[in-house]
């Protein structure tokens, strides 16, 4: 049978540019379609603007660190009419790179959204049937928004970006990735920001003492991050949103920013009917080589719900490929995946938490926890109270590092470092037999002598 593609990309995001790519370049011949903005979630309402905002809401503390150093130096507020164009002519660059990345690797792009007819058709929305011997679904995920009375008042991360002027205040509901980042980027921007987080502590899968440790510097530099507490409902007033929480108190805030969770974006894709097995949530159900239920579909990215970070879709996509379109079939490594989390103070972690640590030792024995907290040189002569955290969780006997968690300037960056050694097994003795950089924040990481208590000793 033949076909018009050998491979049809549903999502111009991470993950479906990555493997059309990569598939054309071994002459596979393919196209993509994307029904929104080539570069996805990450490129046009995720990592990269997001970014842009957390390097933006910095300036404040830099400033008031100048003046404490000596430098005349004055901040005033913050215009979202200088730094919004540039953002957004700046996403548009990125854009055309991807649309470029397509053209010159003869991918054939449709700016159209795409569904599954059957296992090897798509039919567009311009009513056009394409074959193709195989199909990627790359589809992302979209922001899920609780049913709450009113919530068609409040935004989502996809709108943050677009939205005409700053608000004067806002409520950001949710305590993950999302709703803690944008809590600390709006206040850096002057924004007059609550938090309300459902649980105990925010940052719920994280290290605890990691999560704790940002929770209470987000507090001391003035958010009102409120634990255990929900959205009842929203009424829109003359004087703003009014927002009644679960324990019956009021207030009044301009806008009301939605960070609880993302769903995959399967809805209306035509995936279950051709026999692909969805989860729960709506994702897409694969192997270890991104394959579904349906031998010549498969998918990649957030759609899958693995880990939904960027450099795992673009992992994901390459190993389709090399599993697909070069005979080699290969597994995606989803195990000791750094991350970070740009709240400031920044997060970065990898490796087992401390309360997974408990679950380890059960099986495995006793697992040692260094941890260390100090006020960095840089910020402490400025006189801001914040403080460094590092933790390193160690298997007692094995010597391995298990887990390394970072809260501090640069955190993000360190990670990516500090995330070889723990990959390749490390052991307690190897980070500390190598000589310390003096004098930086980092050299704490190979001077923690001992450990702080034993997990299952
Ligand atoms: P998360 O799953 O991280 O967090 C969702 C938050 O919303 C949790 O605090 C959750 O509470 C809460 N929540 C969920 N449902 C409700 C509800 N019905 N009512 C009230 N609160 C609710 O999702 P995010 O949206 O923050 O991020 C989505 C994904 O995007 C992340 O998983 C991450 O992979 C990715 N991402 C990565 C970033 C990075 O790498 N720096 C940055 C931003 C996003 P509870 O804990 O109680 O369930």
């Amino acid at each position: 049978m033949s076909f018009d593609y050998d491979l049809f990309v549903i999502g111009g995001g991470s993950g479906g540019v990555r493997a059309a790519r990569v598939a054309s370049a071994e002459g596979a011949k393919v196209a993509l379609a994307e029904e929104y903005r080539m570069g996805g979630t990450c490129v046009i309402r995720g990592c990269v603007p997001k970014k842009l905002m957390v390097f933006a809401s910095g300036y404040k503390d830099l400033v008031h660190d100048a003046q404490a150093y000596g430098w005349e130096a004055s901040v005033g507020d913050f215009d979202w009419d200088v730094f919004r164009p540039k953002m957004h002519a700046e996403l548009d660059r990125l854009e055309g790179i991807y649309r470029n990345i397509l053209k010159s690797n003869n991918v054939e792009a449709f700016d159209a959204r795409a569904e599954i007819k059957d296992a090897h058709t798509v039919t567009l929305s311009t009513g056009q049937d394409i074959t193709a011997k195989h199909i990627l679904v790359a589809t992302g995920g979209t922001p899920f928004t609780p049913d709450v009375e009113g919530a068609e008042h409040t935004i989502t991360s996809n709108e943050i970006f677009l939205q005409e002027k700053l608000p004067g205040s806002i409520l950001i509901v949710g305590g993950g990735f999302i709703a803690s980042e944008f809590a600390c980027i709006m206040h850096g921007l002057g924004v007059k920001v609550t938090q309300f987080y459902r649980g105990e502590m925010i940052l719920r899968g994280f290290d605890k003492g990691s999560a704790t440790h940002i929770a209470d510097a987000m507090k001391s530099r003035g958010i009102d991050l409120q634990l255990g507490a929900d959205v009842a409902k929203i009424v829109k007033t003359d004087a703003g949103l009014e927002v009644t929480a679960k324990d019956g108190s009021t207030q009044v805030f301009d806008a009301v920013m939605y960070g609880t969770g993302r769903v995959p974006a399967t809805k209306g894709m035509g995936l279950a009917e051709v026999g692909v097995n969805l989860g729960r949530k709506g994702e897409v159900l694969v192997d270890a080589y991104s394959q579904t239920s349906v031998p010549s579909i498969y998918a990649v990215g957030d759609v899958t719900d693995r880990i939904n970070l960027t450099p795992v879709a673009i992992r994901e996509g390459m190993a389709f490929v090399e599993t697909v379109f070069k005979a080699n079939p290969t597994p995606v490594d989803h195990e000791l995946v750094p991350s970070a989390v740009f709240t400031q103070p920044e997060f970065g972690t990898t490796g087992l938490t401390e309360e997974e640590a408990v679950d380890y030792a059960a099986t495995h024995g006793p697992v040692e926890v260094y941890t260390t907290a100090f006020k960095a040189m840089q910020s402490g002569f400025a006189g801001r109270e914040n403080k460094v955290f590092m933790k390193l969780l160690v298997d007692q006997h094995k010597r391995t590092v298990l887990g390394c968690h970072l809260v501090m300037d640069g955190a993000g960056e360190l990670i990516q470092l500090a995330g070889i050694p723990v990959k390749m097994g490390a052991t307690k003795e190897d980070f500390d037999r190598t000589c310390a950089v003096h004098p930086t924040m980092a050299e704490e990481l190979v001077t923690m002598k001992t450990p702080s208590h034993v997990i299952g000793g």
